[in-house]
């Protein structure tokens, strides 16, 4: 039996629910509204507990459930366990650690994907075996765990690199939920205890979820499954490169039997003609999509999508930056949205140009200044291992101990791609050596038989360090040994231009009263949404790009995702010409517009082109 009410939805206390919530539907307010009832119901705070996938998310709820000037106006003593998924399970580690090879004691997690990468290579190179061999091993991520991982039992990677996160006490972002869910099968006394606090357990996202966060739900509501509450939407699954799988939201009956399913379908943010364009696009590529639901909507209707067809990537940031302007001046928000950061740049430009602030993120920054603000990290805590790590990837990639095939693909000779790896594995096995007493900067240090890339790696870090501790008697010297050992500003000019951006970035965040600009990836665009939301670089090798981690299916719900953003107005951008690096394509120029567009079955406006072409 279908719920079939709000009111059915948010009182059933009597089997396990899940809420299918298109964006928009107020799946937040739902969520809010259900902890509401249960606690003037009588029910503990302490046996609610609310698990969100981010931490925006996370925040988001409970700013709705306390606003006085909301709806519902709890005090903050009154909510419940609200959590992300990730913070809860390290609590859970934090009860027993040792039975996974940690210390209580300053344990920390390991969130940065590129060291995560380097782990796992250097995990490979260890066992003598290779790069690609590690890159299908970081794939056990993905099910949280090689058991799990249909292709591999057991690898001998993965125990390689928790042996490395062992030595530094670090547990990475997906292993917290690998772990809690070991504990908690290990041990009934603390699986008891958190199934107790979890007798209302409630889920936001769950269609991103993956195998091991399930496993961890299924755990945790295994003492009450009546009071397991979830909301998702297929549509908007778009972790596929995490693990993340709407097959969870699909088989949600056969996982939790004798399950009640009901569906919000009010949309409260886009109108008519915005959602039937998203549609159009689940229909065609999302082929296993529950349906087109039967939307009701509360919002005035707008106009159709615009999609313009725009003759250069100047043209476009002109375009954009003058309709965020307009808006902007009617005092409405703007967010732009983009297939990723290598767009930004010219924007960010354009807007300032007509005095626009934007959020832009420090990741736009070009990489050097990623690179230098490394280096100040290292010097001041050279202890670090993974800093340590990670600054002699950028000696050999690009500094003093340069080593050719920091891009392997680039390489022409067999020698030197041997000689690459054999200096990557001299380097791997330094973690051999490190344990408690001994970092590894100190084996780097001490290492007897050392080669000469490890030699020159060695004097550079020393020379770095002498000249920040001596920085008050000679200060223009760790500027100078900073650039020569890395690599980066050795010519000066790129020092003042690299200036010039961070200024410039600086600049952009002074927030101003008129409203700013988002400026986001479309993979960060979940859970946003503005009056006017801009989406450029809608070619097809862009968006779908046929390279990509994710599939064409996946890449249509990222669309989905990101046009259902929009309130009032949305426009899509494509353009003629795309400079290479940002095209992924062979062709630069006469680019196709996006087989998404296509669905939409209508023409693309022509904007900016001079009058006589065409
Ligand atoms: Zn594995």
């Amino acid at each position: 039996m279908a719920l079939t009410t709000y009111e059915e939805i948010v009182n059933n206390f009597s089997t396990p629910t899940f809420v299918l919530a298109g964006p928009g539907t107020g799946k937040t307010y739902l969520l809010a509204d259900r902890i509401t009832r249960l606690l003037r119901n009588g029910v503990n705070k302490e046996k609610i507990t609310v698990l969100t996938y981010t931490t925006d998310a996370n925040q988001n709820m409970k700013e709705t459930l306390t606003d006085q000037t909301g709806h519902f106006k709890l005090n903050f003593h009154e909510l419940p366990n609200i959590s992300t998924m990730h913070s809860l399970a390290l609590t859970i580690v934090q009860e027993d650690p040792h039975s996974v090879n940690l210390l209580k004691t300053d344990l920390q997690v390991q969130g940065n994907e590129k060291i995560k990468r380097l782990i796992y290579r250097d995990a490979a190179l260890i066992l003598g075996l290779t790069e690609e061999s590690s890159e299908e091993a970081r794939e056990c991520k993905q099910y949280g765990d090689c058991n799990q991982n249909p292709d591999r039992e057991r690898c001998g990677i993965c125990i390689k690199y928790w042996e490395i996160m062992s030595k530094c006490n670090r547990v990475d972002f997906d292993d917290q939920i690998l772990f809690a869910c070991k504990i908690l099968e290990k041990s009934p006394t603390i699986l008891k205890k958190y199934q107790l606090q979890a007798e209302h357990l409630l889920i936001d996202e769950y269609q991103d979820i993956n195998t091991a966060q399930f496993r961890l739900i299924e755990l945790l509501s295994r003492g009450k499954r009546k009071g397991l509450f979830v909301v998702g939407d297929d549509a908007q699954s778009i972790y596929a490169f995490r693990g993340g799988d709407p097959k969870f939201i699909l088989r949600f009956q056969e996982d939790f039997l004798g399950s009640e399913i009901g569906k919000l379908n009010i949309s409260r943010r886009c109108h008519e003609n915005i959602m039937n364009d998203a549609f159009k696009v689940l229909e065609k590529y999302y082929t296993d999509w529950y349906g087109r639901p039967n939307i009701q909507f509360s919002v005035e209707c707008g106009d159709q999508p615009y999609i313009y067809h725009v003759p250069s990537e100047i043209t476009e940031a002109r375009i954009v930056a003058n309709i965020a302007k307009s808006a902007i001046q009617e005092k409405k928000d703007v967010l732009i949205l983009a297939p990723k950061k290598g767009f930004f740049p010219l924007i960010i430009k354009e807007l300032s140009k007509r005095c626009l602030y934007s959020d832009c993120q420090v990741s736009f920054l070009p990489k050097r200044i990623e690179i230098a603000n490394r280096f100040l990290a290292w010097v001041e805590g050279p202890s670090n291992n993974f800093l340590t790590r990670l600054v002699i990837e950028d000696l050999i990639n690009i500094g003093l101990a340069k080593v050719p095939g920091a891009n392997k693909k680039k390489l022409k000779s067999e020698k030197s791609l041997y000689k690459r790896i054999e200096e990557e594995t001299e380097i791997a096995k330094i973690w051999e050596l490190v344990n408690k007493d001994s970092n590894f900067f100190n084996v780097v240090q001490q290492l007897e038989k050392a080669n000469t890339t490890i030699v020159k790696i060695r004097d550079g870090l020393n020379s770095l360090l002498t000249a920040y501790s001596d920085h008050g008697e000679d200060p223009g010297e760790f500027a100078k040994q900073l650039s020569f050992v890395s690599g980066i500003w050795s010519d000066p000019l790129k020092l003042s231009q690299d200036i010039c951006d961070v200024v410039r970035l600086l600049d952009s965040q002074i927030p101003v009263i008129t409203g700013t600009v988002q400026l986001r990836t479309m993979r960060k665009a979940k859970g946003l949404q503005a009056t006017v939301v801009i989406i450029v670089g809608l070619e097809n090798d862009i968006i779908p790009d046929p390279d990509s981690n994710s599939d064409v299916v996946e890449q249509a719900r990222l669309f989905y995702v990101s046009m259902t953003r929009a309130k009032e107005s949305l426009y899509l951008f494509h353009s003629y010409r795309r400079p290479r690096g940002i095209s992924y394509g062979p062709e630069w120029s006469d680019k196709q517009r996006s087989e998404f567009l296509d669905v939409l079955g209508r023409k693309s406006e022509w904007k900016g082109f001079r009058k006589n072409k065409k």
